[in-house]
């Protein structure tokens, strides 16, 4: 009993932990082969993306009954357009990004992908169309390389350098002692959260989807990897409908839609400076990250201000 308790158990806590994180959430339950949430209806048809809109309509989700986490939530973001969402801990901002995913099916509304009701569409064609920049992307143990082409397992070599340079990692690849054969991952070099960030960049370039679901890194980075990691979003974003999930408001300034969330539900919405001048709850926001940043960030939020 004891040794099929422990692997079982593993599993589960291991299961929720990518689950919350919604790291490579692609290939999740096939590795894993736990028992999907959601399940397609008999014969559900492949989404088709032609425009790329998205549209939450009254979004309502609990994971428990007893608790609300999402209440009437209802944004478009446009065919290549950016939407952010902030708000404190625990508001909803990772749980929208699960639903899009269909990691759950909501209680109430609708999430619509060009008019198609994501409910209704098998889920390996809707993931399909997603790229996703976790926070903390886990690598194989195996060569950078592979790590990098797992985006698109039929990438030729070339391919796989070019989106590494998009990247702007393979220089830092050119370092490593194999160069694109090197071991990554537990078992081998271990790259930084900004590396990792990176690969998983480089992934999605070679990806090329539809939708990009990116989740901020929490984690100050230095400023010069800051820039290069900045730079790398806003090429494998642009053209893209692009749902960010930022920590930190410096890097959203320029962003189509700004949602702000608290406790579940949108209570601010607008553009950056639009929003400081309703001088609410994103304007405290604001404030307070201003306060909090050290001067190496405070620097860098006020150049992009300009
Ligand atoms: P953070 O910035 O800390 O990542 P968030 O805004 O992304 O927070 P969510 O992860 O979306 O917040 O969580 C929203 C609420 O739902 C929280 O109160 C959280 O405790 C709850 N929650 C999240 N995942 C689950 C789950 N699997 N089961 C039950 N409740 C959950």
């Amino acid at each position: 009993i004891l040794q099929l308790y422990v692997p079982l158990n593993w599993f589960g806590t291991y299961y929720r932990m990518i689950q919350k994180n919604f790291i490579d959430m692609e290939n999740m339950f096939d590795l894993l082969n736990e028992e999907q949430e959601v399940i397609d209806a008999p014969g559900a048809p492949g989404l088709d993306v032609k425009r790329g809109a998205l549209e939450f309509n009254n979004v309502n989700f609990s994971y428990v009954p007893e608790r609300v986490v999402l209440r009437n939530v209802s944004f478009s973001a446009p065919p290549g357009k950016t939407v952010a969402l902030v708000g404190p801990s625990g508001s909803g901002k990772s749980t929208i990004i699960r639903l899009l995913f269909r990691f759950y099916d909501v209680d109430n509304g609708a999430i619509l992908i060009d008019g198609q009701n994501i409910k209704t569409v098998n889920q390996k064609s809707l993931r399909k169309f997603m790229g996703v920049v976790p926070q903390d992307t886990v690598l194989f143990n195996n060569s950078i390389k592979y790590n990098i082409r797992y985006g698109r397992l039929t990438a030729s070599d070339q391919e796989v350098v070019e989106a590494a340079q998009y990247a702007d990692i393979h220089d830092r690849i050119n370092t490593f002692p194999s160069g694109y054969d090197t071991q990554v991952g537990e078992r081998g070099l271990k790259l930084s959260g900004g590396e990792k960030q990176r690969v998983a960049i480089a992934r999605t370039i070679l990806k090329a989807p539809a939708f990009v679901l990116l989740d901020e890194a929490t984690s100050a980075l230095d400023t010069q990897t800051e820039r290069n990691i900045q730079a790398a979003l806003s090429r494998v974003c642009a053209n893209r409908t692009t749902i960010i999930v930022a920590h930190r408001l410096s890097t959203i300034i320029h962003v189509d839609e700004i949602l702000v969330l608290r406790e579940g539900e949108i209570v601010e919405r607008g553009r950056h400076e639009e929003l400081l001048s309703f001088n609410g709850v994103y304007a405290d926001m604001w404030q307070q990250q201003l306060k909090n940043e050290d001067a190496d960030a405070r620097g860098l939020a006020l150049t992009a201000a300009e």
